[in-house]
């Protein structure tokens, strides 16, 4: 098993940064906590490190990883230039998940761009994210610490359970804030493009760049610009049933428990304990159901769940990024 140490996720000690720094410098892989999820970090421009992160995850290595940086004046340093767009939209969420895809320069690595001419770049709102990123002075290539197309580690227990001694070093800080990936805008196109849905909404993004587009990429075609879009992905153990109700939950998971199956149910308005099943209500409101959600799935997994439940989400931007990452873990409607 790797090292698992505790820290205080809103002040780091020290010493414990130290640590994770001196490990990445040495090409070592640290699992590392963001406001998002927990990434597995790499020293960006070491480019033997970055080929680690693959093999960990078992990812094909032409999908690119994503470079956090402790600042903006970082974030420059790695691109051919930054744009107004690039500004505007770091003064107004920088910190925070939010992911900005550009022209590279020649200091990133072909490793991390897997191979493309742009890169994709973010500075997180944690502490110990950054303070790590401070005390390394450089960029830390970190996708999530799992497993390719499996669930994303909210915990810093997910991370072991699927990585193992193929990390480090993880920094247990606790459950991530927001608990689903950064939204991806690529300032590459014009007009901008939403590559991924995720933590931050449309809203907050056409505040700063009011034509910012989404969707209208076909399924292959984003795959290809953006492999967090892959079909599958995010996705349980278990086979995905889609619900629209208490009578159909209590349906699916009867006939599930008939054929010998486990089944574990994620409700949004149907709570699965009051009608005597297992699983988690994660309620109505989108930003707390998201934050709830991978770690329902891991239960899912932990409980060696073959059936997973789930209560369709509505329609609408609200819960776009939520209705993604079902879509991704079921293989179809959510
Ligand atoms: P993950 O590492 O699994 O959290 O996913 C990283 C995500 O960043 C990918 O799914 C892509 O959506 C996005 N990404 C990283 N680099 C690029 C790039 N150069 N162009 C487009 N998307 C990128
Ligand atoms: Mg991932």
């Amino acid at each position: 098993m790797p090292r698992v140490v505790r820290v205080d996720p809103s002040a780091p000690a020290g010493e414990i940064v130290a640590e994770a720094a001196g490990v990445l410098a040495r090409g070592g892989l640290v699992g590392l906590p963001t406001e998002t999820v927990y990434g597995l970090a790499a020293l960006g421009t070491d480019a033997a490190a970055v080929r680690r992160v693959f093999a960990a995850k078992g990812r094909p290595d032409t999908h690119p990883l994503i470079l956090h940086v402790d600042s903006e004046a970082m974030a420059e340093r790695l691109v051919a230039e930054w744009p107004r767009a690039a500004r505007a939209l770091a003064a107004a969420l920088w910190p925070g998940p939010l992911t900005l895809v550009l022209p590279r320069s020649p200091l990133v690595p072909a490793e991390v761009t897997g191979g493309g001419p742009t890169v994709a770049l973010r500075m997180p709102a944690h502490p110990v994210a950054l303070a790590v990123i401070g005390a390394l002075g450089a960029p830390v290539a970190a996708p999530s610490a799992n497993r390719y197309q499996t669930v994303s580690p909210t915990r810093a227990e997910h991370v072991v359970r699927s990585l193992g001694d193929a990390v480090d070093l993880v920094l247990d800080a606790g459950p991530c804030r927001h608990g689903l990936e950064s939204t991806v805008v690529d300032l590459s196109a014009r007009p901008p493009r939403v590559l991924r849905p995720g933590a931050i909404g449309m809203a907050a993004l056409r505040a700063v760049v009011p034509d910012v587009a989404v969707g209208a990429v076909t399924a292959e075609a984003g795959a290809r610009r953006s492999p967090g879009t892959d079909a599958r992905h995010y996705a349980p153990a278990g086979r995905v049933v889609w619900v629209q109700n208490a009578h159909d939950a209590l349906e699916a998971a009867g006939r599930a428990s008939a054929a010998g199956e486990r089944p574990f149910v994620v409700g949004r308005s149907i709570d699965p304990g009051a009608l005597g099943l297992r699983g988690r209500a994660l309620g109505d409101e989108p930003d707390a159901y998201g934050a709830a959600l991978y770690d329902a799935l891991h239960e899912a997994d932990a409980e060696g769940a073959s059936v997973v439940v789930i209560e369709t989400v509505p329609e609408g931007e609200a819960w776009l990024a939520v209705r993604d990452r079902l879509t991704r873990a079921g293989g179809s409607r959510a």
